[in-house]
């Protein structure tokens, strides 16, 4: 058994609720809205406390560090409307044309999705078998800023 396998097992997985359905939807209809090939293709759908959800699209960039993720964009979309509090998040990449894959948020959309609420649960697995997981799980040990009272 690797690391990977280990770490896999002792994922605190949890089973989707309707409303996390409904996000993974939410995603799907973003993506197939503004997909554009090599450019939009990756969208995300996220839920805030308030159970308002708030869609955002990936946008790949000439210049590969100035991209920008569909978690990225939904949470700036979310943050448009006032609203900082996220209960779970989901990223879907979309072909345009009916065919989708659930991913995993890249290290650096589980560093900014953890400055929200590192109990925001992500929506990870695959569509077959999807489940969700506090993207604290998926970042032991996250990095925090000193605290300047301290
Ligand atoms: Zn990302």
């Amino acid at each position: 058994m690797c690391g990977m396998d280990i770490f896999l097992n002792n994922l605190k997985k949890t089973r989707l609720s309707d409303e996390d359905a409904k996000l993974i939807q939410a995603a799907k209809e973003t993506a197939d809205k503004l997909h554009l090939e090599g450019i939009h293709e990756v969208a995300s759908a996220l839920r805030t406390s308030k159970k308002h959800i708030y869609t955002g699209i990936h946008t790949n960039a000439n210049v590969g560090f100035a991209d920008v993720c569909g978690e990225v964009a939904a949470m700036c979309h979310a943050l448009a409307h006032g609203e900082r509090e996220y209960e779970a998040i989901v990223a879907v990449w979309g072909d345009g044309k009916g065919r989708y894959e659930l991913l995993s948020p890249c290290g650096r959309c589980r560093e900014l999705i953890g400055d929200f609420s590192e109990e925001t649960y992500v929506i990870v697995g695959s569509l077959d078998e999807p489940y969700k997981v506090k993207v604290s799980d998926l970042l032991p040990l996250k990095y925090h800023r000193l605290s300047k009272e301290s």
